[in-house]
């Protein structure tokens, strides 16, 4: 039997064997040293909320290259951008008092301005009208504003444009309501009112001396960003808006509301740090590689994207992604593997504000394109990987490669399936990933929407919102992601062949 098993050995490549050993290391890490909750623990509890632009999103960039790089990867930092002004967000608290008083539950988007200290006031419900404008002109001044709509996470626009757009909006509502007063009783025939649009009278209101602008959102409360600011490109300080955007829970804008409009006495009262940052500031997307043995010049691209949102901590966007795409790194060097193709890690810069650093990196990388095998994105939430689908030339290979997932996770059933080729999309879609397959390279992703043990996860609660929080994430869940990824994306840097991309692409 021994001479048996070493005439075997000697039968089967030496590459064979090492690829072997390395998957039984990654199975051992799995049961006794998965460290994806500490990575996690690192990015939401020690560094935090990292919008790009912010002083945490550079901090992150640091920690996440200077730890690739402990781990022996190849790490490069590629600047993707940059923006004109940065912001960094400090704390928040508010209240009403008077005839009723309460704790104010409300955030605000990143990139919008804050308060000048605390700052109380009484409060006021906006006019629609030049009427209504020139009635409450002197009792503005001071006052917090009630603005109509429900917001959907926006800071409210302005400058310019945004001005331009009121105003006409002004006037088409004056000339409806002249229209339906000529009208009234005739045909019946009614233009409608804009009573949606909030702060009609934005620039007008400031200049009477409002404090800011209260809107009522939904709750858990989802705050993005200030688009005038990231997306025109704020070149300094004098392009911010001038007053905050207040997004308060809908049940308390709505009896304040009440309130207002019984002309009763209250007062609220806001302290909000939101501060910025001299720029230009630059993001980067962190680029840490394991150099194939083989194939060097063919790669699979791993990625996830390095800043959140920082009305609480990325926890699962993007904290889930990077700290298993970070463990299945780690992981995989500690197997000592050595790949066939060149496995490139790359946590990208500035997703939320538009999939920024996917589309600087592939403008970056022309000649590499053709060669990519397949783009591996985690951005989906802390669930587990439940199945893959693979070109079907390859689907044999990858039988092998599922083997230590049933292995390690039965109770997930784990399952392969062979790619219908799809149309490429032509248009970006909602995370990274998309940035790849719009350019015709691969990103198949693994499923990532099974909820097998029944943690009830629910992604519109986090989706850029105030509970976007470590404690959302799913330790069990977390893990098995980082370890199936390991093992999936060092599978794919071993197979035979590069994906044939007439296997995940339909002909054009
Ligand atoms: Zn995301």
């Amino acid at each position: 039997m021994k001479r048996l098993f070493i005439c075997l050995m000697l039968l089967l490549p030496v590459g064979v064997l090492a690829q072997e050993a390395a998957v039984k290391k990654i199975m051992q890490m799995a049961r006794e040293d998965n460290r994806t909750m500490q990575h996690l623990d690192i990015l939401c509890n020690r560094i935090g909320g990292r919008p790009a632009g912010s002083n945490a999103c550079e901090v992150a960039e640091q920690w996440t290259a200077k730890t690739f790089k402990e781990w022996g990867l190849e790490v490069t930092i590629e600047k993707a951008g940059e923006l004109g002004v940065g912001f960094n967000r400090g704390g928040w608290w508010g209240r009403m008092t008077g005839e009723e008083s309460m704790t104010l539950h409300f955030a605000t988007p990143s990139y919008s301005s804050g308060t000048k200290g605390p700052q109380k006031g009484h409060v006021v419900i906006e006019p629609r009208t030049e009427e209504e404008f020139n009635r409450m002109r002197g009792v503005l001044r001071g006052a917090w504003v009630l603005v109509n709509g429900k917001s959907g996470g926006w800071g409210l626009p302005h400058g310019e444009k945004a001005k331009e757009n009121r105003h006409r909006i002004i006037a088409a509502n004056a000339e409806a309501a002249k229209y339906n007063r000529e009208h009234a009783g005739q045909d019946g025939e009614r233009k409608p009112i804009d009573e949606n649009t909030p702060a009609l009278f934005y620039d007008e209101m400031i200049e009477a001396g409002a404090l800011g602008f209260i809107q009522a959102a939904e709750v858990p409360i989802c705050a993005l960003y200030d688009r005038n600011v990231v997306l025109d490109g704020a070149k300094s300080f004098d392009d911010l808006a001038k007053v905050p955007s207040i997004l308060l829970n809908e049940e308390q804008y709505a009896r304040i509301r009440t309130l207002a409009q019984q002309r009763r006495q209250v007062e609220l009262e806001f302290d909000i740090r939101n501060h910025f940052r001299l720029g230009p500031v630059a993001y980067n997307n962190v680029v840490a590689k394991i150099e194939g043995k083989k194939y060097p010049n063919e790669y699979v691209i791993v990625g996830a994207h390095i800043d959140a949102f920082d009305v609480a901590t990325g926890g699962v966007d993007c904290g889930s992604g990077m700290s298993a795409v970070m463990e299945a790194a780690r992981m995989i060097m500690a197997s000592g593997a050595k790949p066939d193709r060149t496995i490139i890690f790359v946590m990208f810069a500035a997703e939320e504000f538009g999939l920024l650093g996917s589309q600087a990196w592939l403008k970056a990388h022309p000649d590499m394109l053709p060669k990519i095998t397949n783009m591996f994105n985690r951005d989906g939430g802390p669930m587990p990987y439940t199945s893959f689908s693979v070109p079907q030339s390859l689907l044999k290979e990858y039988e092998k490669v599922v083997e230590p997932i049933h292995e390690l996770y039965p109770d997930y059933n784990f399952t392969l399936n062979a790619i219908t080729p799809f149309k490429k999309p032509t248009r970006l879609g909602g995370n990274d990933a998309s940035t790849f397959s719009v350019a015709g390279i691969p990103a198949v992703q693994m499923a990532d929407w099974a909820d097998p043990k029944g943690y009830n996860f629910s992604y519109n609660e986090i989706w850029h919102t105030e509970r976007d929080t470590y404690q959302k994430s799913i330790p069990e869940y977390q893990e098995q992601a980082a370890v199936t990824m390991a093992l999936m994306v060092l599978g794919t840097a071993n197979m035979p062949k590069q994906w044939p991309r007439n296997e995940v692409f339909l002909a054009e």
